[in-house]
């Protein structure tokens, strides 16, 4: 499930985000109508021939007012941290600069691989300017031009070949999940919780640093769980450590590698515009999802509380809609041995396959109870759906005109989906293709 990590780094006005763009492509999100999601331009999910990889792109994440040269440091620290491969843009026009030395010389500390990539290499005749970079000493720099596309498929290939082989090997079948939230919802109280009420399995397999911050463990009905935790090991003394886009990022980072994400709300301090966003990025990535409502200790309730916050909750997010509510308390313990089930049940339900032919009954019923639109006199017609894939469930539905089939009628075909089948806590990705 984890996709090898490439990052980007390199000096300001390289064309580091250029070069981001360009590879990160036309990415087609799987949620397209999904109000209040802010795309994050510093992290992405890009392929080169079948292999899969996330992209950073280093240089996104600005360190307000530091200095110049700590910010590219750090810049170079968070690669060293998070990434796989490493890619350094340095630029043909301004030949090897102290601040690429500089650069250079943080990635000395790293056994990961490094390769470096002369950008603004427009035209062939600037291509004998490149050799000066091999003093750099990361071997052989690979010419490209991010305006022009040049060279990075023969930078993508490099790159590709110098993944960790083992990076491929999913080791163990645990259910993974991770808490996001903004700070001081009380992700770390929870899983400290959770941690508490099961028995943490101590790992004989040797993990890599980013590994090492996961907990696997053990509920009494022999369930295998692990943990991911998005705040990492705490970096003392890092400045980008505590940058809102350094948060996110590991958020993302989490969530790509969860089976379920909970997503953590404080009932004392209510729903805020960043939990919003952080929610948004979860339902994005096409995971499962459980909302929490955390400190519910410190809420003071009547017959209605529960029902008039899950109120609240269903109006703010309304693309949630699946995600089931659960009223919890980090402190007294409350609903949290409950946690472990569910969790368990929104990843069978995210896994979920139906066979063609039950799911064309449900929906030539779903046609019969509410027959399909028309515009301008033509009807949509639906021949056949078909499932295509899992985590999240995707399937296609062949028809006449995808553009007869409106928001409404697509949004009632997944609820009469949700109807037949249990799809708790999953997203549903539907397709529309057309056939003549
Ligand atoms: P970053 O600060 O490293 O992210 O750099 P940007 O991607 O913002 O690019 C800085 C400037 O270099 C912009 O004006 C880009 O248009 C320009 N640039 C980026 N790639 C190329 C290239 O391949 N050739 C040329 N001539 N200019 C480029
Ligand atoms: P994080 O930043 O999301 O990891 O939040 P923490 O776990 O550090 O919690 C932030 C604060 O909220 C701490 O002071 C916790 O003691 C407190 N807290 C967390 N969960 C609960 C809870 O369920 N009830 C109460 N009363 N306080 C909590």
């Amino acid at each position: 499930m984890s996709n090898p990590v490439v990052a980007i780094v390199g000096r300001p006005n390289v064309g580091k985000s250029t070069i981001f763009n360009r590879i990160a492509g036309e990415r087609i999100s799987i949620v397209e109508d999904t109000p209040g999601v802010t795309r994050d331009r510093i992290y992405t999910h890009s392929e080169w021939l079948g292999q899969k990889f996330s992209l950073i792109d280093t240089g996104g994440i600005e360190m307000g007012t530091e200095p110049f040269l700590t910010q590219i440091k750090e810049q170079a620290e968070i690669a060293i941290d998070e990434a796989d491969v490493i890619v350094l843009i340095v630029s043909v026009r301004e030949g090897v600069t102290e601040a690429d030395e500089k650069v250079a010389q943080i990635l000395y500390q790293t056994d990961k691989p490094v390769i470096v990539a002369v950008n603004k290499v427009d035209n062939p005749e600037l291509r004998a300017d490149i050799y000066d970079f091999y003093s750099l000493g990361f071997g052989d720099p690979i010419p490209i031009s991010g305006v022009h596309g040049i060279g990075i498929g023969d930078l993508l290939e490099k790159v590709c070949q110098s993944f960790p082989k083992e990076k491929h090997l999913e080791l163990d079948q645990s259910i993974k999940f991770s808490l996001i939230g903004r700070p001081n919802v009380g992700k770390s109280s929870l899983v400290n919780a959770i941690l508490g009420q099961n028995r943490v399995i101590v790992s004989k397999i040797e993990g890599t640093t980013r590994d090492a911050i996961d907990t696997p463990f053990k509920t009494e009905n022999g369930e295998c769980f692990t943990v991911i935790d998005t705040a990492g090991i705490r970096k003392k003394g890092k400045v980008y450590e505590n940058t809102e886009k350094y948060s996110v990022l590991r958020a993302l980072r989490a969530i790509d590698r969860s089976d379920v994400v909970l997503v953590v709300l404080d009932a004392e301090t209510g729903i805020r515009e960043q939990d919003k966003k952080v929610a948004g990025y979860a339902h994005e990535a096409g995971r499962g999802i459980i909302i929490l409502v955390n400190k519910w200790d410190l809420i003071k309730k009547d017959n209605y509380t529960l029902v008039e916050f899950e109120k609240l909750i269903r109006q703010e997010f309304q693309y949630l809609d699946y995600a089931p509510v659960v009223f919890v308390s980090a402190k007294t313990k409350q609903r949290l041995s409950q946690l472990p089930e569910l969790i368990k049940q929104v990843s069978i339900n995210q896994q979920q396959r139906i066979k063609s032919s039950v799911l064309n009954d449900v929906l030539l019923d779903a046609i019969g109870r509410n027959p399909t639109p028309t515009e301008n006199g033509k009807r949509l017609r639906i021949y056949y759906g078909t499932q295509v894939a899992v985590k999240p469930p995707t399937f296609v539905i062949f028809v006449n005109d995808p553009d007869l089939m409106h928001f409404s009628y697509e949004r009632y075909l997944q609820n009469q989906l949700r109807e037949a089948f249990d799809f708790t806590g999953t997203p549903l990705h539907l397709i529309k293709r057309r056939r003549n």
